[in-house]
């Protein structure tokens, strides 16, 4: 786990033990289309974490039996790399990661148009290759963007973000150390018109806490989902079609 002990303290002056403030995202950046063989994908990086998507379809779902006569089936697999974190991942599904990757896909299932595709199948693969803290998040952003960059149409972007409590103070876009010894954790997911698509939470928050976190989070993700139309939006200004970039 985590090389370092309890701190004594998280916030100093108004400031976190990395610089952020408060209300601070950890810097993200973001890469479309790095995957020449998916669809769609996306390599994002949001602090120490890396993640990429990847998303394969729509196509024609086989077995048949697992069509939906006139939807869409979404499949959502998350997963971490063995070395993504310091001590090495067992590989294969987890109790964790099979959460994870149920509540991700819950999160975009309400973008998407389901009657569009019938009978068939969109696959998102989400790989963590370095993780610290929010990589169910960095995810679900990442593959809302594969999706996008899949060409699915979408109702809109899904911009994810965990507001954390610290020493007893509301912050947003907890690191590892934070969400190791801090109080609390509430992973959000939301649209660009505030429509929650995600909500968990792991420790306590009063019912004003999380009033206020739930705000800390919808401004995150306002945040986020600014970066990501930008990262789209240079996409196609640069490649015209959205075919695969060279790099
Ligand atoms: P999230 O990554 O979405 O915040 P968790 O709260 O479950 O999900 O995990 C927080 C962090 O703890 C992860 O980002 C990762 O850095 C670390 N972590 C999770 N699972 C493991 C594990 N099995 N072994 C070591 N570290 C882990």
């Amino acid at each position: 786990m985590s090389g370092m002990n309890a701190p004594e303290y998280f916030i100093k002056d108004g400031l976190r033990l990395d610089g952020r403030a408060v209300d601070e995202l950890r810097p993200m950046k973001i890469k479309l289309g790095t995957l020449g063989r998916a669809d769609g994908s996306c390599y994002l990086e949001w602090g120490k974490n890396k993640v990429i998507a990847g998303v394969y379809g729509p196509r024609e779902l086989h077995p048949r039996r697992l069509q939906k006569e006139t939807e869409v089936v979404l499949r959502y697999k998350y997963s971490m790399a063995p070395f993504s974190v310091e001590e090495r991942i067992r590989p294969g599904p987890s109790r964790r990661s099979l959460e994870i990757s149920k509540v991700s896909r819950d999160s975009l299932l309400p973008v998407l148009f389901p009657n569009m595709y019938p009978k068939s199948v969109i696959d998102v693969v989400v790989e963590v290759l370095q993780a610290d803290a929010g990589t169910r998040t960095a995810g679900i952003n990442a593959a809302s963007l594969a999706l996008a960059d899949a060409g699915i149409p979408m109702k809109g972007l899904v911009s994810a973000c965990a507001v954390g409590k610290v020493d007893g103070t509301l912050v947003l876009d907890l690191d590892k150390d934070e969400d190791n010894y801090g109080d609390a954790d509430l992973p959000v997911a939301m649209t660009p018109d505030g429509k929650v698509t995600l909500v968990q939470m792991d420790g306590h928050f009063t019912k004003d806490e999380l009033k206020e976190a739930m705000e800390m989070a919808k401004k995150g993700c306002a945040q986020i989902y600014e970066l990501q139309r930008r990262a789209l939006t240079e996409r196609y200004a640069s490649t015209g079609n959205g075919g695969e970039s060279d790099e």
